[in-house]
């Protein structure tokens, strides 16, 4: 089944809304052609407006955020909600990265409440599920992925799954410029679509679009990309120069 790519910048906690501005000028310059994927930015919450306001003039890239809470409104010190997310016209929303995970405590059932309030208003989910070091070398790659998707996915509709990007992320090779093997990612995706599978069926599984993630790179992109059940990437240090995430979209997927 033919599932149209999906590449994604995940900015992380860099870029301000000036350089923001400066980004989507440089990219603009080099895609005077539109992609055959396709294109998500997810910048922090304060540059969205300005990404807003740059991508005006740009066909077929859209904004995502970075996270989102799980209540609705209210006293939620430092939180932005789903509502305010639309508000400035995200499309996105990251949901589950490993950082988010390890760093702020992230758990299965936050990501679960996340997701479904993220729904509720319509945005698109980028779902991050992935493994530790330890985790693997200990055998428990499939015992922690299908754990995490079912818990992440609990009471989430068919139709929301069609509304759903899951990022495998192996967390070893996040930000350390060690990426997985095209082997060993093929076959964590592949085991990723038959959890969803035993979910949701074998069609929606097939229609769901899994991005790789994980030190990714233009010299990369293309192997990796090229694997049946790998749809995309989400892409870290490498999506912060304009000239990088370009060549990672123009390797990863010829026209
Ligand atoms: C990420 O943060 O989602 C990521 C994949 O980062 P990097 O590409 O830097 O490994």
């Amino acid at each position: 089944m033919y599932r149209r790519p999906i590449l994604a910048a995940n900015w992380k906690m860099n870029k301000g809304p000036s350089e923001t501005q400066d980004f989507v000028k440089s990219f603009i310059q080099k895609s005077s052609e539109r992609f055959s994927a396709d294109i998500v930015i997810a910048a922090p919450f304060l540059c969205l407006p300005a990404l807003s306001e740059s991508l005006r003039e740009v066909d077929g890239v859209e904004m995502a955020a970075q996270n989102c809470s799980q209540f609705d409104d209210g006293a939620y010190t430092g939180e932005i909600s789903v509502k305010m997310l639309r508000q400035v016209l995200v499309r996105h929303v990251i949901i589950g990265h490993s950082e988010r995970r390890s760093i702020f405590g992230e758990t299965n059932a936050v990501i679960n409440a996340k997701m479904k309030k993220a729904r509720e208003v319509g945005l698109k989910l980028i779902f991050c599920i992935g493994e530790t070091l330890e985790e693997r070398n200990a055998g428990q790659l499939e015992a922690v992925l299908s754990s995490q998707i079912i818990e992440g996915l609990a009471g989430l509709t068919l139709e929301d799954l069609d509304h759903t990007v899951i990022a495998y992320e192996p967390v070893w090779a996040i930000g350390t410029g060690v990426t997985a093997t095209a082997e060993q990612a093929q076959e964590a995706h592949a085991y990723v679509r038959s959890v969803v599978a035993s979910i949701y069926g074998e069609e929606a599984a097939q229609k769901m679009r899994i991005q790789y993630g994980g030190s990714v790179k233009p010299n990369n992109a293309a192997e990796l990309m090229a694997c049946p059940d790998i749809d995309g990437a989400l892409i870290g240090g490498a999506s912060l120069d304009a000239q990088s995430f370009f060549d990672i979209i123009k390797n990863g997927v010829p026209a």
